[in-house]
């Protein structure tokens, strides 16, 4: 039973600290990796962040009440010669006046459905 223990221990470390390495590979502040899957021509990271406190863009409140949840493909920079897509679980915040609003995500420009490196990226190919 103890032996048990420290094992399922053990690979819970293990776990973390590979989940860790992950995110330092795929650079995102602040994203946790849920899930990885490898497709013949591309790879989906699955990705979410942590619930925080958001101002409410109508009345200015503060709230963590969350709504909903919404998946979006965002594709990035393509990795061992295969396009990558991150699936973000967006979270869907809600005001106590009414208001609901999506999260604001750093590495996402708004609308946009690619990353801001990929965006640059592309920028960068046209000038060259
Ligand atoms: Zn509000």
């Amino acid at each position: 039973m103890l032996i048990d223990l420290k094992k399922k221990h053990r690979k819970e470390i293990y776990s973390q600290v590979h989940s860790n390495f992950i995110n330092k590979l795929l650079n995102l502040q602040g994203v946790k990796i849920n899930k990885i899957s490898h497709e013949d021509s591309f790879i989906k990271i699955y990705i979410k962040t942590n619930p925080r406190e958001h101002t409410c863009p109508a009345c200015g409140c503060l709230t963590s009440r969350v709504h909903d949840y919404r998946n979006q493909l965002i594709k990035d920079l393509p990795l061992q010669f295969k396009h990558v897509f991150l699936v973000l679980r967006k979270r869907r915040y809600v005001c106590s006046c009414g208001k609901r609003f999506y999260e604001h995500y750093d590495f996402l420009p708004r609308y946009n459905r690619m990353t801001k490196r990929l965006f640059a990226m592309n920028l960068l190919k046209l000038l060259v």
